[in-house]
């Protein structure tokens, strides 16, 4: 597995859990506003120190019965082939395993959960359907994402939706139109755009919404989630 990236420590990733993130290199989305361009463009990947993964899996194993997940983010996880196997040792060490996902990769979500080696998943929701391709700078086949979608929704795995609201992009009646295409959905959480360094350098530039008017997004979409919060 190709590792660019250990945060050993989160208390925010996994809900309720203290966990590890670990950042796997490559994705098949080009989102102008992705705050990771070093683990998704060929041009950087290349300059992008790699993490042996034995000494990934040697840190697990030192802090067994500190941690109790492993999220598994990226770049996007599910290109990789031997993603199941990765997170098997994962779960053998006795860790629960979030997977971070665009959604793209509904054949590798569904055998991550008959398999029972994913224990939460957060699928992002780039933009309502009509906006799909332009939100990942791909084209974007939205069936996939869809079939991600309901994969989630029949299976019995914990797991939530979550979007990035990006001013420039996303106004209020993009978030509604998302909230309609997941209804019913139990846990949706918006998140406001940061300005980082980001994949078009251009979008570093944009100033995120004001809290208030997350706020007002926020009231509005609620009635279509069991919970729907602000990250
Ligand atoms: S934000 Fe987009 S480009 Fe960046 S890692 Fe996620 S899916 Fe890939």
């Amino acid at each position: 597995m190709e590792i660019g990236g250990l945060q050993k420590l989160t208390l925010i990733d996994y809900p309720g859990r203290l966990a590890a993130t670990v950042f796997l290199i490559g994705c098949d989305f080009r989102c102008p506003f992705c705050y990771s361009p070093e683990l998704v463009l060929p041009e950087k990947i290349k300059d992008q120190p790699r993490i042996p993964e034995k000494d990934f899996f040697d840190f697990l194993k030192e802090r067994k019965g500190l941690l109790e997940g492993v999220v598994i983010c990226g770049g996007e996880p599910t290109i990789h082939q031997d993603l199941p196997d990765f997170c098997e040792k994962i779960k053998k060490l006795g860790y629960l395993v979030k997977l971070d996902t665009n959604g793209s990769n509904p054949e590798m979500l569904k055998k991550l959960i008959n398999k029972k080696l994913i224990d939460y998943v957060a699928i992002d929701i780039k933009a309502p359907k009509a906006k799909y391709s332009q939100a990942a700078g791909v084209k974007v086949d939205v069936k996939k994402i869809e079939e991600s979608i309901d994969i989630l929704k029949e299976s019995k795995i914990d797991h939530e939706f979550r979007t990035t609201v990006v001013p420039t992009f996303h106004k209020k009646e993009d978030i509604l139109k998302i909230a309609r295409w997941l209804n019913p959905a139990k846990k949706y959480y918006l998140q406001n755009f940061r300005p980082e360094k980001t994949l078009d350098p251009k979008f570093e530039k944009i100033k995120p919404y004001p809290q208030e008017y997350l706020v007002e997004i926020q009231k509005a979409v609620s009635p279509f989630f069991e919970i729907c919060q602000i990250r």
